[in-house]
């Protein structure tokens, strides 16, 4: 009888679109899916961006052993890349696969016998990998990693060091998986990479994002393709008007800008000074004023003094974005800036970060107030309680309509929920 088996996930969309095609190869060949306490077999698939999610997946292991001692694990990921030996020792696991060997896990787990299967591993192992279905793993849209590695040097980022050189997929493979996932039943497709704005840049053969997008943009299906993270220095005016022409991209960026202050981005070795990111963003805001531009910033960075952090705060209710996501700057050994001095003390940190907070909080709620009362088109998600916008705005809806369709919504005052038109 086939055993059963879970994927745990931590960190980045690059991780969760892996562990779904982990799942996906497990479950198309008999494999049971099963809640991780249950499981005879958990893939920990980690992260490693920060000492706390180290810690975190450590945790989950221990806590797996405690409710479930004959588990098997199997861990991978960016933790397991950057410690094998460290994640070796944590109780019962069986085996420690890099980001590297990724792609070879479920071979892997059949070669060692780790999870036995009706459909026996290597039987008719389909090239383009079998596609899930809208809803696996608790997901409406599909999320397609077409690219993995970076070849920048940010100095705090610890991610070259777990994801190695920049790989991308071929453009041929790309459109195959996409032609899978539309002929599944998805109506929304998120591109993600760990440096997606690089596709295409090790194939040497023309192959660039811009150009998978434009592909994309020609499709005739009823289906949104959205962006996931893109570096600023990538997202091109050819990419800006291409998702602001095609109904088919998701007016929807996210642009990580990590600091407003110019000393700050060269010390952490961002590509790019502010006055261009400021450029960009306002480019993008006045081509299309309803799309959501989100953003990434780090606060207590080596060296950031009250100066710098003033000159954050004042550009940043400057910038034309729609919403934050704040990190407190996390030492990671074996990055550039482990070594700096300067350190700013965690107090400091704190007050930054609850400061930056408030200011993303105020650019969410002006962000809805100007869609509120618009009628736009929406994807149902869940229970069909809820549904996302192309412009990435989560709202209720007043009646219940199936998962993974299409409806018009005219949103309420506050634009945190709406009325179901069609
Ligand atoms: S672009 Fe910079 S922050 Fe992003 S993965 Fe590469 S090194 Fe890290």
């Amino acid at each position: 009888m086939s055993q059963s088996f879970a994927v745990v996930t931590f960190g980045c969309r690059v991780n969760q679109a892996d562990s779904l095609v982990i799942e996906n190869e497990l479950t198309s060949r008999g494999a049971r899916l099963v809640p991780a306490e249950q499981a005879d077999l958990v893939v920990v698939n980690t992260c490693s961006v920060t000492a706390s999610a180290d810690q975190g997946a450590r945790q989950t292991i221990r806590r797996l052993v405690r409710l479930n001692p004959d588990v098997r694990v199997v861990v991978t990921g960016c933790y397991s890349t950057r410690r094998p030996e460290e994640v070796a020792a944590l109780p019962n696991v069986i085996g420690v696969v890099s980001n590297t060997d990724k792609e070879k896990l479920t071979p892997l787990i059949g070669a060692n016998g780790w999870l036995t299967t009706a459909q026996r591993f290597g039987d008719g192992d389909e090239a383009c990998g079998a596609t899930t279905v809208p809803g696996a793993g608790g997901r409406t849209s599909l999320t397609l990693r077409v690219q993995t590695g970076c070849e920048e040097r940010c100095s705090y980022c610890i991610i070259p060091q777990t994801r190695g050189r920049g790989r991308s997929r071929p453009l041929k493979d790309v459109l195959a998986r996409v032609e899978a996932a539309i002929a599944a039943g998805y109506k929304e497709i998120v591109l993600t990479g760990v440096h997606l704005g690089s596709y295409g840049r090790d194939l040497a053969d023309g192959t660039c994002l811009a150009g998978l997008i434009a592909a994309l943009a020609r499709r005739s299906e009823d289906v949104l393709f959205r962006i996931s993270s893109l570096e600023p220095m990538d997202c091109t005016e050819e990419i800006v008007d291409l998702v602001m022409q095609s109904p088919r991209l998701a007016p929807h960026f996210h642009l990580p800008l990590q600091h407003a202050a110019n000393r700050m981005l060269a010390a952490m070795r961002r590509p790019y000074l502010y006055e261009d990111y400021h450029a960009l963003v306002s480019r993008i805001r006045s081509a299309m004023p309803h799309a959501s531009i989100g953003s990434d910033v780090i606060v207590g960075f080596p060296g950031e003094c009250d100066e710098d952090f003033a000159i954050m705060e004042r550009r940043l209710r400057e910038l034309p974005l729609t919403h934050l996501h704040v990190f407190p700057y996390s030492d990671r050994e074996g990055t550039e800036a482990s070594a700096l001095s300067n350190k700013v003390e965690g107090v400091a940190i704190r007050a930054r970060g609850r400061a930056v907070r408030d200011i993303g909080a105020e650019m969410a709620r002006r962000f809805r107030q100007s869609q509120a009362g618009t009628t736009t088109r929406a994807l149902t998600l869940d229970e069909g309680w809820s549904a996302v916008t192309p412009n990435y705005l989560k709202v209720r809806l007043d009646r219940q309509i199936a998962r993974n369709e299409w409806i018009d919504v005219k949103l309420s005052e506050d634009a945190l929920s709406g009325v179901v038109m069609s």
